[in-house]
């Protein structure tokens, strides 16, 4: 089993009530890749600068993640800026320099075709679906986009919906790519429009799934320290198609191993978020995982202590 990634790779500069971090690594795919590389074999697909460091490559590669697929372009490497407000849950990008990202064309390397599981992360839904066109009929396929593509390309979106096994996205998004205020019946609409499983993220609320047979509340992992929220959907979606990755080798994916997804995703989130850019989970452990993974099955017991 191996898991294909197609999203930004980048540096960030992020500022928070707790400190700054200026031009730490960062991007969708570098989140999420860190993130699945605990479960199965990463391929990544990305491009950067002539500026992207030896030692952003060495921690990629520390983590045995697949970079045949990661382009160097002239230029420079995309570069976000992003500023927290006091709680932490409303962000504000300060500045998007896409640079070499804006010629971003994703080219599947040969050996990545056969990846059983892709994501695919918040690029232009064109491109998504080229991707798909490159690989041979993965046995799963996630998908995460953004306000941006909802409102500026509709219907290249619902062409990508289409062929998409499970959409992971936030509240605000969901409420936009329905037309619908209440979640559920947002859920209701998007499913209609193709992915068979949605993942509604929260932010510090939790997760809401909904699937064919049921829906599924979880919540985040409270935590007494929280510095950086930056990737936290993007480590989520790593550890949750990690997981089913993981677990697809061993039997058929039904609700329960969705649910225990869930889960994973939120672990893997909830350490992203205790320091800046990548580096808690370039520290982490698969015993720290499994061990916070049991503490969430207490927090949820409603059943015994
Ligand atoms: P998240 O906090 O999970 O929404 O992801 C934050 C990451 O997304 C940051 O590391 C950014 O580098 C990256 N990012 C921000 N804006 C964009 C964009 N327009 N396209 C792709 N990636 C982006």
């Amino acid at each position: 089993m191996s898991i294909l990634v197609v999203g930004s790779v980048a540096y960030d500069t992020v500022e928070s009530p707790f400190g700054r971090a200026e031009r730490v690594l960062g991007g969708s795919a570098s989140f999420f890749a860190v993130a699945a590389s605990f479960f199965v074999p990463v391929n990544l697909v990305g491009v950067v600068g002539r500026d992207f460091g030896e030692e952003q490559m060495a921690a990629f590669r520390g983590r045995g993640i697949d970079l045949e697929g990661l382009e160097t372009m002239d230029g420079e490497t995309f570069h976000w800026r992003g500023k927290y407000s006091y709680d932490l849950n409303s962000r504000e990008t300060v500045r998007t320099d896409l640079n070499v990202f804006e010629f971003f064309k994703p080219k599947i390397p040969a050996a990545y075709r056969r990846s059983e599981h892709v994501f695919l992360g918040n690029i232009d839904p064109v491109l998504q679906r080229d991707v798909l066109d490159q690989v041979d009929r993965p046995r799963l396929v996630a998908c995460d986009t953004m306000n941006f593509w909802i409102s500026g390309k509709p219907e290249e979106l619902r062409k990508t919906l289409g062929r998409v096994d499970v959409l992971l996205i936030n509240d605000a998004e969901a409420r936009q790519l329905s037309g619908e205020w209440n979640i559920v019946k947002a859920a209701r609409a998007i499913r209609a429009m193709g992915p068979p499983t949605l993942v509604i993220k929260k932010g510090e609320h939790g997760v809401l799934m909904f699937t064919e047979g049921s829906s599924f509340a979880a919540p985040a992992y409270p935590l007494e320290e929280v510095f950086d929220p930056t990737g936290a959907g993007d480590t989520f979606a790593g550890g949750f198609v990690g997981y089913l990755a993981g677990a697809a080798s061993a039997g058929a994916v039904d609700d329960v191993v969705l649910r225990r997804a869930v889960i994973m995703g939120s672990t893997l989130a909830s350490f992203c978020v205790e320091a800046f850019s990548l580096d808690r989970l370039l520290r982490l452990t698969r015993a720290e995982i499994d061990d916070r993974y049991r503490l969430f099955r207490r927090l949820t017991d409603f059943e015994s202590l």
